[in-house]
């Protein structure tokens, strides 16, 4: 392979959705620049990877650019300081705020599942701790260098924070999308075009998928809650703590303060879905107009009078006892443990209630298990009847579907050599990189794990 300017490491996030890892070297002054250190969630077999030693030397990386907080992206970034990272961190604020968060849960998490195993721990507080030190903050749109590089955060629109990271010098060009947001979002601001860049690193989470609209979705929505009150049950939603939780509140906000729906209580009974919507309230000037103009007229977001935040487990346990009319939205998204499940355990079994399914369902999860119709499930060892109604709205992904990522692409035809599809299946990448080519006459390929390529840039 011919040495050129700058080399990619395609180490994680290549033909698969986890672990988020490119290593970009400069080969001039051997400058090393890691983009995520995302955390491989899944089968067993993927997770144990989280164990192994890096595929490089981290004491010998300079910086790291964070492209979000999801796990995935942020998971082994104080792994990755205990073996001896000491370089400077970079994201926008709400991502190391959120990422903060993260880290101490994922953490708890480790320590709950790993029983006392030392070798099951990734890290410890104070490697978290450290990590954070190292960890500065930056604006969108506001450039600084790296050794020869000039650097520049864009918004990407997938979650709070949520930053494409644009690597140039001398008018060539680099960008790594991190995850793409479904723009428009009813809460942030729509993902920056790519403008005029050579070489795109870009996620592919649904690349050979179109999702449904989002009038569909919204109604839907409407239509669910309308339904459950109406019978007088339980509406459970299970949600991931970041964006998603956020993007439901706000609807069932809006629907609530304009009548639509019967105003039943709300309750958000995940701790640290109720930290990360304090977190979004917090950076309000990353959100969209609408909301802004919502906030500047006198309304404070994700407060109106039926929502309880049920931050202790006796405010939890305390739902049990409130009216059956209620919505309670509550984590794990994919009902793989946290506070849903006892809600889950208690309300499964009654042909009144609903549980709402609105994020992607991994094989192998509870909540998979659900979603392809099981009659009877085990929660904490306890065989329970599902007689309850399943629904399901796909339309609440926060991820570009196929037909977006390829207008996103289009956009910049002008001047685009290359585009990289990491963060992605390879049946998903694949199908993105042959409509890429074939439509838009660019060349589109898909790095195999581990794989190196040269650039100019
Ligand atoms: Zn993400």
């Amino acid at each position: 392979m011919d040495k050129k300017k700058t080399r990619i490491d395609f180490f994680g996030g290549a033909e698969s959705v986890t672990g988020s890892n490119f290593l970009v070297t400069d080969n001039k002054t051997d400058l090393k620049i890691l983009i995520d250190c995302g955390l491989f969630q899944g089968p067993s077999a993927l997770e144990d990877l989280n164990y192994e030693s890096f595929p490089f030397e981290p004491a010998q990386i300079d910086f790291l650019l964070v492209t979000h907080a999801h796990l995935d992206h942020i998971g082994r970034i104080p792994k990755l300081v205990r073996d001896g990272f000491s370089g400077k961190i970079y994201s926008t604020p709400p991502t190391k705020e959120i990422s903060e968060y993260s880290f101490f849960d994922s953490l708890n998490v480790q320590n709950k599942s790993g029983g006392g195993d030392k070798d099951k721990i990734l890290f410890n507080e104070q490697d978290i701790k450290k990590a954070l030190a190292l960890w500065e903050t930056v604006e969108y749109d506001q450039s600084f260098n790296l050794g020869e590089y000039q650097i520049v955060a864009k918004d990407a629109g997938h979650i709070l924070g949520s930053t494409m990271w644009g690597i140039s010098r001398n008018g060539r060009s680099l960008i790594f999308t991190g995850d793409l947001g479904n723009s428009p979002s009813n809460l942030l601001k729509d993902t920056e075009p790519l403008g005029p860049v050579n070489y795109v690193v870009m996620e592919s989470v649904y690349g050979d998928r179109n999702h449904e609209g989002k009038k569909a979705r919204r109604s839907l929505l409407e239509d669910v809650i309308e339904e459950t009150m109406k019978k007088g049950g339980t509406l459970m939603i299970p949600a991931f703590s970041i964006e998603r939780t956020q993007q439901i509140l706000y609807e069932i906000e809006g629907m609530m303060e304009n009548s639509r729906i019967p105003l039943v209580p709300v309750f958000l009974d995940s701790p640290f879905g109720i930290e990360v919507t304090r977190i979004y309230k917090k950076y309000a000037k990353y959100l969209n107009d609408d909301v802004r103009d919502s906030i500047e007229s006198g309304n404070e977001i994700f407060r109106f009078p039926q929502l309880q935040m049920t931050l202790s487990t006796e405010q939890s346990k305390a739902i049990f006892n409130a009216n059956p009319r209620k919505i309670i939205i509550a984590g794990s998204g994919m009902s793989t443990g946290g506070r849903i499940l006892h809600h889950e355990k208690r309300y499964l079994s009654d042909p009144k209630s609903t549980l709402l399914l609105i994020g992607y369902q991994q094989v192998g999860t509870l909540g998979r298990l659900i979603q392809d119709g099981a009659k009877t499930i085990k929660i904490m060892g306890e065989e329970i009847p599902v007689n309850a109604r399943i629904a399901v709205i796909h339309g609440y992904s926060s991820h570009k579907d196929s037909d977006h990522l390829l207008h996103f692409v289009d956009e910049s035809a002008d001047t685009l050599e290359k585009v990289y599809l990491a963060m992605g299946e390879p049946k998903s990448a694949l199908f993105l990189a042959q409509r890429i080519r074939d439509y838009l006459g660019i060349d589109a390929r898909v790095p195999k794990a581990g794989e190196k390529v040269e650039i100019d840039v």
